[in-house]
């Protein structure tokens, strides 16, 4: 136990959870005036650009959002996002996410990359609003983009609650022209029996069957049995998290479609993303 000025005994689990809740609290706060557009300067995008495993060119980038907090620095996406959600900000957060990536790709068709497409995550919370749908819409009429160089990402888990509803509403967004991309394939509770009647285009298999393309691992051969029973499903492949020569290789000879990682690029801020389409 520990004294604190006023002389009461705080113990200190109590002061782990006082420091997490103001953190929370202060993450929130700024959660706010970013969705007000009072710090647009706190929540932004990096873009990380997906290869076309076969023709070795940049075929899109994946929006992932990211936080430089005044207070806290640099906060991940995994923890503002999860506040977002439980703090009912997730819709408006999303929106503005949204309307910051379709700029961007609109950006890029002004400057002469029309074929890229643009993939944006998309939380449970957010697809299942009432206003999802028209939302969408609307952020692809504004901003001029094509509806099918959006590919929203969805997350598997999504389907434990709600597999109907959100089946309809992802038949809903592809009969309009958008995409969808199953993300962080194989870590959670669908199976291939399921996805097949899912209303996607593309899976995204997770980094943990990335990593395990290393010789003699007993779950090397699952990567290519996801990628072998996609295509056989009609669905585009893409690898997540490939930071070795040897992971892209083993793809290649697996026909994945698509190569996502650090052995490519990071995630890139706009004027680097765009750098590096010139090269
Ligand atoms: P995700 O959608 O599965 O995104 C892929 C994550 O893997 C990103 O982490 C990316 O930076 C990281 N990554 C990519 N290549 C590599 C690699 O070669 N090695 C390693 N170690 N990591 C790699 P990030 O940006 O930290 O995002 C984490 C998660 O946060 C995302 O996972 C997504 O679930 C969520 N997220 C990010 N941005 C958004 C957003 O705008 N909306 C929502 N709802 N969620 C988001
Ligand atoms: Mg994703
Ligand atoms: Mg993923
Ligand atoms: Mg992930």
């Amino acid at each position: 136990h520990v004294k604190d000025s006023q002389g009461s005994n705080h113990c200190f689990f109590d002061m782990v959870m006082e420091h997490g809740l103001v953190r929370a609290r202060i993450i929130e706060s700024e959660l706010e005036k970013a969705v007000k557009r009072a710090g647009q300067e706190t929540v932004f995008l990096h873009y990380q650009p997906q290869l076309d495993l076969k023709a070795e060119k940049v075929i899109g980038f994946e929006a992932l959002a990211r936080m430089e907090c005044p207070r806290l620095g640099t906060v991940p996406p995994m923890e503002f996002i999860d506040i977002a959600e439980k703090r009912h900000l997730i819709a408006p957060l999303g929106q503005l996410i949204l309307g910051m990536a379709c700029r961007f790709q609109k950006r890029l068709a002004d400057e002469g990359h029309g074929e890229l497409r643009m993939a944006v995550n998309v939380s449970a919370i957010q697809l299942l609003r009432e206003d999802f749908f028209d939302s969408v819409m609307e952020t692809v009429r504004e901003t001029g983009i094509r509806p099918r160089d959006l590919e929203l990402e969805i997350t598997e888990s999504m389907f434990v609650d709600n597999y109907e509803i959100i089946n309809e509403k992802l038949e809903k967004l592809r009969k309009a022209g958008i995409k969808v991309a199953l993300d962080d394939f194989g870590t959670g509770y669908s199976s291939f029996a399921r996805i097949k009647e899912l209303h996607i285009d593309t899976v995204k298999i997770d980094k943990h069957f990335i990593d395990r393309l290393l010789v003699g691992d007993p779950e090397e051969a699952i990567a290519g049995d996801i990628i072998r029973l996609s295509h056989r499903l009609g669905f585009t492949t893409v690898a997540e998290g490939v930071e070795e020569e040897s992971q892209k290789e083993y793809l290649k000879a697996c026909r994945c479609d698509v190569l996502q990682g650090y052995l490519f690029s990071r995630p890139l801020e706009e004027g680097k993303a765009l750098e590096l389409l010139k090269r």
